[in-house]
């Protein structure tokens, strides 16, 4: 969901998963803007039908943990350790509780401070790029029901993905639903906010931390309107974007979609007007649909590759379409070559395959598979995809068998394990 250099937006290893049951999730997030630094008091109450009797949790190797305690809490270490797939040391923590429980709660406070990327002078970013919470190993993604506290010094205001729930000087209240890793806060001196005039279509909302508003955030907020409109017809007849929330920290670094109607974009002369930007734009606003795809194996590729085309039929709708058969040509080219998707190995693979495979052969496999169906036929099977949030490649070859008959899942089968 991330990009000017579009990243791998979901992304690591897999194990699975005990249960589908929503844990929940209460952040006290504190911010420290002069040492720009915070403390966190998180806590989680995991679910599995099967009972739980031990739980790990990865947290940044940079952050201290200060306490770790829950009501059948019988031991916790945490301790480093090398990932061979993210290639980096992470810190473990190790939880063990008394007895299986078919729920466990626990309670980790911790700190430190943010990465320079994450902060300005009077900016602190809390998004899922600073990778500021604790997550079960390959289940960041999971959703999970939440309520965020933050405080504040009262000269700073905090923004999330949606209004606060309370606030008073000093402090915000936020609760919604959302994957582990995307709960987000971005704390400032002051947001500047433009909001879409009134009339049909969704509600766009821009906050920008510290900087005034200027022609680019006006050309964003028109874009982005636009896009929805054209989004909403193709992919989201069945679960619309309403409104949709743009957060601007200025902090230089990267773009990103959230699943909860909203999109993170740091640079500071981000100009929808050229196409490539455009593109990002119309990439990052359709992981809306397109974040439930399983992201730490090949599935991944019901993200990226649905993203990249979703953006793609946009320059096209919107009457570019010399960059979309360039992009298209573009993606080809890549793609030749490459792995098959079906049965393709992210952990044995370096990250430009991985692009190969999951963002450009995908786009390609979907092109061909709107050219064998026509667009209404295509559209239909988008909508129907997003409104199942369809998490595996076998779930979307049932979806598409349904949708379009036995034949065209033959070939698409075909087409995507060559
Ligand atoms: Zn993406």
């Amino acid at each position: 969901m991330f990009y000017r250099f579009i990243l791998l937006c979901l992304g690591w290893l897999a194990l699975a998963a005990p249960s589908r049951a929503t844990n929940t999730v209460a952040v006290e997030l504190t911010v420290h803007p002069a040492t720009h630094s915070f403390s966190c008091r998180y806590t989680l109450t995991a679910r599995s039908a099967a009972g739980l009797e031990q739980l790990a949790l990865n947290l940044d190797k940079h952050l201290t943990v200060a306490k770790m305690r829950g009501p059948h809490l019988r031991a916790a270490t945490a301790r480093p350790f090398f990932d061979t797939f993210q290639q980096d040391t992470l810190r473990r923590l190790d939880l063990r509780f008394s007895r299986l429980r078919p729920q466990q709660t626990v309670t980790i406070e911790y700190g430190g401070p943010l990465p320079a990327r994450f902060y300005t002078d009077s900016l602190l970013e809390f998004t899922p790029f600073a990778n500021w919470l604790p997550t079960l190993p390959n289940r960041e993604y999971e959703l999970v029901t939440y309520r965020l506290r933050v405080r504040v010094p009262p000269t700073y205001q905090v923004v999330s993905t949606h209004a606060p729930r309370r606030h008073r000087a000093g402090y915000y209240e936020f609760a919604g639903t959302a994957p582990n890793i995307e709960i987000t806060a971005l704390a400032a001196r002051r947001f500047t906010v433009l909001t879409s005039p009134p009339g049909p279509g969704a509600a766009v909302s821009i906050y920008k931390a510290n900087r005034p508003a200027n022609t680019l955030d006006s050309v964003l907020l028109d874009q982005a309107r636009r896009i929805i409109r054209y989004h909403n017809r193709i992919i989201g007849g069945r679960d619309s974007i309403g409104q949709f929330t743009f957060l601007l920290p200025g902090t230089n670094r990267n773009a990103g979609g959230l699943l909860d109607n909203a999109a993170v974009v740091t640079y500071s002369d981000f100009d929808p007007r050229k196409p490539g930007e455009l593109l990002i734009l119309a990439h990052e606003i359709s992981h809306k649909w397109w974040g439930y795809g399983t992201w730490n194996t090949y599935d991944n590729w019901l993200n990226e590759g649905f993203a990249t085309y979703s953006g793609l039929l946009y320059l096209q709708a919107a009457g570019d379409t010399a960059s979309f058969r360039r992009g298209l040509a573009q993606r080809r080219a890549r793609a030749a070559g490459a792995p098959p998707i079906i049965g393709f190995d992210l952990r044995t693979s370096d990250y430009a395959t991985l692009r190969r495979v999951e963002y450009d052969k995908a786009t390609i496999v979907l092109h061909e598979l709107h050219q064998r169906l026509g667009d209404a036929a295509f559209f239909r099977l988008l909508t129907a995809t997003a409104a199942a949030r369809i998490e595996t490649t076998a779930a979307f070859l049932n979806l598409v068998e349904q949708q379009a008959g036995r034949p065209t899942r033959e070939w698409l089968v075909r087409q995507l394990s060559t």
